[in-house]
């Protein structure tokens, strides 16, 4: 018995090991790694998206950066499975419920941080300094000018009306975005008036919930239906490529009775069981500064952390909006009985 621990230990080491020597792609062979301090990322953003900020750490820095990508799912079950063997320093996900999944999972540890406290406003932040927002994701209202004036919208609970009906797309309830919206209703309205409002949208869909929020754009342009909900950057992905898209952005909830528009964020956390957790912090400390942050949002055409840094003209020209201020938090806490009244909705 003995024998065979230390043994299972070295074999997950090692594969650890070359798995990440596997993912590190940004390695160069006449480096002298050992010499060099590192970092080790797990994100579930992809590398186009975190390549060029690690890039720019190193060169700031002279800490080089090694990272994996996957989806959240396998890289926060890797992490549990590796436990305190985790080459991982660092947790770099999107959606505050799979923040909120993988700090309930106790795989990130609290930290103490003035800068972060300073640069992450405190509505998109853990309360208990386990994770924090390194981009705001707005998940609005678009609609089809030829159908809709911008004067008939107002709030997202409206689009339960019945002036909607057969007139509204939706992504499907399956997708973490939907999940963490419907989550953080709840926080505001309370259970039985957030599935009133679910029912309400299932009652007015024009048709069956699609799979990703670029097919519902692409259901608005074409007339399918009039209006949706979706997150900013899927409309700014198309707008790149065809500048003339006939898809409107329309801020809901913008009297101050009435919430705010729904954000969500990019974000990260140290790891419970990181080697170099004072390292891990000066990473992510530096991802919430000035400089990072432009890059940040920029590559996603999300919007910055600190509403004073210069964003995209794509995401500029939808102008500024007031966020619902309440903790995002609430999208992870509320998660399991968000999926739930979906269900009993009939929203699929
Ligand atoms: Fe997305």
């Amino acid at each position: 018995m003995s024998l065979v621990k230390p043994l299972r230990s070295t074999a997950v080491l090692l594969a650890a090991g070359l798995l990440l020597t596997a993912c590190g792609n940004n390695d160069s062979q006449s480096e002298t790694p050992q010499a060099k301090e590192e970092v080790v990322v797990y994100s579930s953003r992809n590398e186009q998206l975190i390549k060029p900020l690690f890039d720019a750490y190193e060169a700031e820095t002279g800490v080089h950066v090694r990272f994996r990508t996957d989806s959240e799912g396998p890289l926060m079950a890797r992490i549990e499975a590796e436990g305190s063997n985790t080459p991982a320093d660092l947790l770099l996900t999107v959606d505050a419920g799979n923040l909120w999944q993988a700090a309930n999972m106790d795989l990130l540890r609290s930290i103490e941080s003035d800068v972060l406290e300073e640069n992450v406003p405190e509505h998109l932040r853990d309360p208990d300094n386990r994770w924090f927002g390194l981009s705001a994701r707005a998940r609005t209202i678009v609609y089809n000018p030829n159908a809709v004036q911008p004067g008939e919208l107002s709030t997202y609970e409206a689009l339960a009306d019945e002036e909607w009906r057969g007139r509204l797309c939706l992504r499907t309830s399956k997708k973490v975005y939907n999940q963490s919206l419907v989550a953080m209703l709840i926080e505001e309205h309370g259970e039985a008036q957030t599935e009133e409002i679910v029912r309400g949208w299932v009652a007015n869909l024009a048709t069956t919930p699609f799979s990703d929020d670029t097919s519902a754009l692409r259901a608005v342009a074409a007339g399918q239906c009039d209006v949706s909900i979706v997150n900013t950057y899927y409309l700014g992905r198309i707008l790149r490529e065809e500048p003339d898209f006939p898809v409107k952005i329309f801020w809901p909830n913008q009297d101050t009775d009435t919430g705010g528009v729904h954000v969500n964020v990019s974000g990260a956390g140290v790891t419970r069981h990181s080697s170099r957790p004072e390292a891990a912090q000066k990473l992510l400390e530096w991802l919430s500064s000035d400089t990072a942050q432009e890059t940040f949002a920029a590559l996603n055409l999300e919007h910055p952390i600190n509403p004073d840094i210069d964003v995209d003209p794509i995401v500029a020209a939808w102008g500024e909006f007031r966020q619902n201020p309440i903790n995002v938090s609430f999208a992870g806490a509320n998660q399991a009985q968000a999926v739930k009244l979906m269900d009993r909705a009939g929203y699929r």
